[in-house]
Parts: C-alpha cells; structure tokens; sequence
C-alpha cells in the first residue's frame, strides 16, 4: 500500500486519539494529535498569564517551541513545550477549559497548521485534530469524521481523569464537552465541520476492535 495521508477529525473526548494511535501502529504510521499542540500553547499562555491576551500570546509565539519525543516507557510520543515535556499537564481539566479561546486565535492556528503540513510531508500519517480534513490536509487520501454521543463522551472522559487522580465532576465534564463542541463549531478560523468526502464514523457504541475492523474496510480501497 502506497503511503497516504489519514486525517480524523471530530468532537472533543471522541476517542479519536485512542483510534488514530491504534490506526497509526497497525501501518507503521506516525501518530500526530494536533490538540496537544493547541494544548501546549494554552498551557504556555496560561504561565505567562496572557491567556486572556490574544495580541500578547500571537507576539508571543516565537518563543513557544513544541516537539513530539517517542516515550518508549508508553509506546506513545509525548509533546514538549520549550524542552519540557507537559504530557500530563496539558490534560489538566483547568487547560481544557480554556483551550478552544486559545484555539480561536488565528495566529496560533495560522503557526500549528504550517507545522502540521511540515509533518505530513512525507505522508505515512495520521492525524487528528478539528481542522485536518478541512484545512491542514485538503488533499488527505482518507478522511475520517468521527462522532459519538456527548454524554457518552462524558463518561468516558471522566474514567480517565478519576484513574488519573483528578478531582472532578461528572457534570463538569459534560459541560466542558459542550462548551468545546460549541465554540470549536462556531470559531471564524478552522471551524470543526465534517469535510464533504469524510467518511462518518459514529462509534458511541463500539469498542476499539469494532472500530478497527470498521477500518479495515476502508483501507481495502487503497489496496
Ligand atoms: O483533541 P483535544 O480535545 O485534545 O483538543 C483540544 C482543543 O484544541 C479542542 O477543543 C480545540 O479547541 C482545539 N483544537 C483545534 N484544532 C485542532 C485540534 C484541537 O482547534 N486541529
């Protein structure tokens, strides 16, 4: 199979992440989560406590440096912000809430998507993020938009956190979901939107093995 370019798109804590990793080692791919990246941004924003500044932080961003090092300890990579390694840090639930401001500025969009279309120049790829299908990789040989109920989402957002020692709410979450479905819809630049030759993928209901062999079906036309 040629190298192509997979970009998955979708709603906040679909589990995208989980299947665009799962789709990047079955082909030897490299795994990109573009929301680290807003992430990371934020996080910075939020030290400098320019977060609430948008002409600060787009004056502000060549200082910021964002890299992904392979962590053999996880088998994932982890992103680092000026050499530090914030993987845990920019999952804070205090960082989600303030992401999609961040994310809003077009600036910031405008350094992460030339970025992003650095790293796929090779192809061998998949990404995921809001924007991949529409606006980083137009031309992406496969585009996945994928969705899941909110409340669903939720819940399995919440596992996560609570596993990790959070303090937080179920109903917090839910409302950061919504809060983040909402404003990533209805931002000027990159807005999230299925793009019109994405292939929807509605796994509410599926497990990790079902939406795996959803993907083999449709890697059989790139055969
Ligand atoms: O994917 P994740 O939920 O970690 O993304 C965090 C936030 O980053 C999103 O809510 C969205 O505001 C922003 N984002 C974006 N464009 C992308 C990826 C993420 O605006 N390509």
């Amino acid at each position: 199979m040629k190298k192509i370019i997979i970009a998955i798109d979708g709603y906040s804590s679909g589990g995208k992440s989980t299947f665009a990793k799962a789709v990047a080692a079955k082909l030897g791919y490299i795994f990109i989560d573009t929301g680290a990246m807003y992430r990371a941004v934020t996080l910075f924003a939020m030290r400098r406590g320019i977060a609430d500044d948008p002409e600060a932080l787009a004056a502000a961003l060549p200082e910021v440096h964002i890299a992904f090092r392979f962590n053999p300890a996880t088998g994932r990579s982890d992103v680092y912000l000026n050499g530090e390694n914030v993987e845990t840090e920019i999952r804070r639930i205090d960082v989600s809430g303030r992401v999609s401001a961040v994310s809003r500025i077009p600036q910031v969009r405008e350094k992460l998507v030339a970025m992003q279309r650095e790293m796929g120049r090779a192809r061998g790829i998949v990404m995921d993020g809001r924007d991949i299908g529409t606006v980083v990789f137009p031309d992406a040989e496969l585009k996945i938009f994928m969705t899941a109920d909110a409340h669903v989402r939720a819940e399995r957002r919440y596992k996560e956190l609570i596993a990790k020692g959070e303090e937080v709410s179920l109903a917090e979450i839910e409302q950061n979901i919504r809060d983040r479905d909402r404003q990533d819809e209805t931002r000027e630049v990159g807005p999230l939107r299925r793009a019109g030759d994405a292939v929807l993928l509605d796994n509410s209901y599926m497990t990790v093995e079902q939406q795996m062999e959803w993907m083999d079906e449709q890697l059989k036309r790139f055969e």
